[in-house]
């Protein structure tokens, strides 16, 4: 298994969010989390990342238990989090964006030039972008960066926690197809998403989010003709646009870094 959880209970204050919740990605999967706004969903894939402590189960990725671990020893395990709303660090170029995303790494410069290229045949539009600034991308290119810089680090466990957020439709369409590339290309994929029809139909399996519980879970196709699934969220939208920026300052504390690589 690449994921395993079990039984995991986790969130803010004295209140759960995100009660006993059991779950797994097998390896090259694409498992979709649908959910409606406020289900949890956000909450879990940061308790995978280790942003949000785990109170109460297991987590294992590839049989090692990770749920006691910090944020950085999950991610040299090989788990990426791309969180909502397409947080590039916009006040930097495209290229240093991608520098960012390989830091773990960076006493390695041939190999993180290997995974930049392997990054710019899967992202082929920010090629000719590399020393523009991230801010000035679309919010399409925006999240094709967010992805890209994650892939910098070869996770094993990509978490995309809603991509297609703001995005106009033609724009979702070609994130999801990017998508199922990564899955091609042998990554596991945890797709965290509202917007069910699209996420459910590139999915292997999915898991029903509700009130911080799993509801209903199935392979991707059951899902999309479940009843329930039908009513409670197809057609449900994708939200309004969340274009958040990087301060100046964090820009250049993040310049600090890159003198590092
Ligand atoms: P969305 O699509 O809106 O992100 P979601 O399914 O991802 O929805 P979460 O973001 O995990 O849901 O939120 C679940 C619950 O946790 C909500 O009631 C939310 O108000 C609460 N919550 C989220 N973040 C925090 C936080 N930092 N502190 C306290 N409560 C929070």
């Amino acid at each position: 298994m690449m994921l395993e959880i079990k039984d995991v209970s986790a969130g803010y204050g004295p209140a759960n969010v995100v009660h006993d919740v059991s779950l797994d990605v097998r390896p090259g999967e694409i498992v979709t989390l649908v959910g409606a706004n406020g289900a949890g969903k956000s909450t879990l894939a940061k308790t995978i990342s280790g942003l949000v402590p785990c109170r109460k189960g297991t987590i294992e990725l590839s049989g090692v238990r990770i749920d006691r671990k910090s944020t950085a020893e999950r991610m040299r395990l090989g788990i990426v989090h791309i969180p909502e709303g397409r947080q590039v660090f916009s006040g930097l170029s495209v290229n240093e964006n991608l520098q960012l995303g390989g830091y773990l790494d960076r006493r390695q410069p041939a190999e993180l030039a290997r995974r930049r290229s392997d990054v710019l045949a899967a992202f082929p539009v920010l090629v000719d972008r590399l020393s523009g600034t991230a801010g000035n991308l679309s919010g399409g290119q925006q999240q094709m960066l967010a992805i890209g810089r994650g892939l910098m680090s070869r996770p094993k466990l990509l978490i995309l926690d809603e991509p297609s957020l703001g995005l106009a439709p033609l724009i979702v369409a070609e994130i999801f197809r990017l998508i199922v590339r990564l899955r091609e290309r042998g990554l596991s994929i945890l797709l965290s998403e509202q917007n069910a029809q699209q996420s459910l139909g590139i999915a292997d399996r999915g898991y029903v989010l509700e009130n911080g519980r799993v509801a209903l879970s199935g392979s991707g196709t059951e899902l999309l003709q479940s009843r329930e699934v039908v009513d409670r969220y197809l057609g449900v939208g994708t939200g309004t646009a969340d274009p958040r920026s990087s301060s100046g300052a964090i820009s250049s504390q993040l310049r600090g870094l890159l003198d590092d690589i």
